[in-house]
């Protein structure tokens, strides 16, 4: 009841949310405190959590920002809302989103952009940034979110909130709405990397519905949370610290880093030399998947159909100009182009070879250090509507993130200072499966 009048009193002005499930949620609650009463309450047993709303939900609308899904209501529901409501979690609702994943502001949403609660005239990130508000705002107390290139990990530092995309394979993509299959993955959003880690116990897990699910076991991501950081060592790749760089969030990070050298850490530099070349390599390859993944949107099974088609071709046609957005039409258009014969060679297997040196880069730099730090974000978030009429110029905005979806790797921003009185975020970047690494990194630093 808490979070549902924080919702009425704050969400019309934020405009997180794009669903309540209000007395769902309440009914829930109730349940709950019979569990309590019972003595079979688990840890998360109780506690709310928003969704972005590219979860399957069951008998939940799920719209992924896009008029193209205004009408569909999820026949099931995904492994991840899933695991957490088996853990007992309470959804209060849905969160808005770029349509389809596909942008880095939430302004690409159906549903009107999404306003960063520190600042009303500024984007909160995304493409997760209603997940991303609702925790900073107090709507929520946690929030799952998905990182195709970035979309936790930079709305988490524009709204000062703890972000985790995990290793690619350790939480199902069942029942999320694909966008980069290769690249999506699922994890929390909170207020603290303890509140995380209390999330990935559950969220994580093998599952057999999605063939890209790792067979690995779900540690206890809370057991480590206090291992002394004495010896760690930090890479900081001198590729983030570039021109790009605000000189504000670079005092910040260095800030930051100082505190782990207090704590025993020691900190060298690295190169991850492929950096700049993860824009155009992410850029090729998200929107190629993206372009298969939306062909199943033809207005024929579900999902907006157009008035009276006069043909089948007719209703394709109508029904998806009708239904799609103009972001999601460029990546459409970009994606087809790239993958069709006589371009493959030159646009999507460079990008893909690509792509594997990204990782090796990675790969070679954490055989040398335990972690790799650096800003989550080249600048802090910016005004509503400065970037949105110029792709290219938002796309930029990612040269922090892509490369760790396109390697696979875990990644983590974490709140570490202001600049201009917007939030700042603080990357940690592990190896394959070491999450428990990185919130254990988190919860000391904060
Ligand atoms: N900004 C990137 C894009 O637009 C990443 C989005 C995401 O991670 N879903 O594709």
């Amino acid at each position: 009841q808490h979070y549902l009048d924080a919702i009425k009193a704050k969400d019309g002005e934020l405009n997180a949310y794009v669903t309540v499930t209000d007395s769902e949620a309440l009914a829930q609650a109730a349940q709950a405190d019979e569990q309590f009463k019972a003595g079979t309450a688990g840890p998360l047993t109780g506690i709310p959590i928003a969704h972005k709303d590219l979860f399957c939900t069951e008998g939940v609308k799920t719209a992924c920002g896009s008029k193209m899904l205004d009408n569909f209501i999820a026949p099931y529901e995904s492994t991840a809302t899933g695991n957490l409501k088996a853990a007992g979690m309470v959804m209060l609702g849905k969160t808005n989103m770029d349509e389809f994943a596909m942008g880095s502001s939430t302004e690409s949403s159906y549903y009107g952009a999404t306003k960063n609660p520190w600042n009303l005239d500024c984007v909160p990130g995304g493409s997760s940034g209603g997940s991303a508000v609702v925790v900073a705002a107090g709507t929520a107390p946690a929030s799952l979110g998905t990182d195709t290139g970035g979309s936790i990990r930079q709305p988490a530092a524009f709204c000062g909130i703890t972000g985790l995309k995990p290793t690619y394979g350790r939480v199902s993509r069942w029942g999320m709405v694909a966008y980069g299959s290769s690249l999506d993955q699922a994890g929390p959003m909170t207020q603290t990397a303890e509140d995380a880690a209390m999330i990935m116990n559950a969220l994580a897990s093998f599952d057999t519905k999605d063939s890209t699910s790792m067979d690995e076991p779900v540690e206890d991501y809370t057991a480590s949370l206090n291992q002394s950081l004495d010896g760690l060592k930090i890479g900081l790749p001198k590729e983030f610290f570039g021109e790009a760089l605000d000189e504000g969030i670079r005092a910040t990070i260095m800030e930051a880093v100082k505190q782990f050298e207090a704590m025993g850490a020691t900190v060298k530099e690295i190169s991850l030399p492929r950096t700049e070349l993860s824009i155009p390599a992410y850029y090729i390859i998200a929107p190629a998947e993206a372009s298969t993944n939306l062909s199943r949107y033809d207005g024929v099974r579900y999902g907006h159909r157009c008035e009276d088609p006069k043909d089948l071709n007719d209703l394709y046609m109508r029904s998806r100009s009708e239904g799609f957005g103009d972001e999601v039409k460029r990546r459409i258009m970009v994606g087809t182009y790239a993958l069709s014969a006589g371009y493959y060679d030159a646009y999507y297997r460079k990008a893909q070879q690509l792509r594997r040196l990204i990782k090796n880069d990675f790969v070679a730099a954490l055989n040398d250090v335990d972690v790799i730090m650096g800003p989550t974000t080249p600048s802090p978030a910016w005004k509503i509507g400065a970037k949105n009429q110029d792709p290219v110029s938002m796309y930029l905005e990612d040269i922090y993130t892509l490369s760790v979806n396109l390697a696979g790797l875990p990644g983590m921003s974490v709140p570490c200072g202001f600049v201009d009185g917007m939030p700042v975020g603080l990357q940690v970047i592990g190896n394959y499966f070491q999450e428990a690494k990185l919130l254990n990194i988190g919860h000391q630093f904060q």
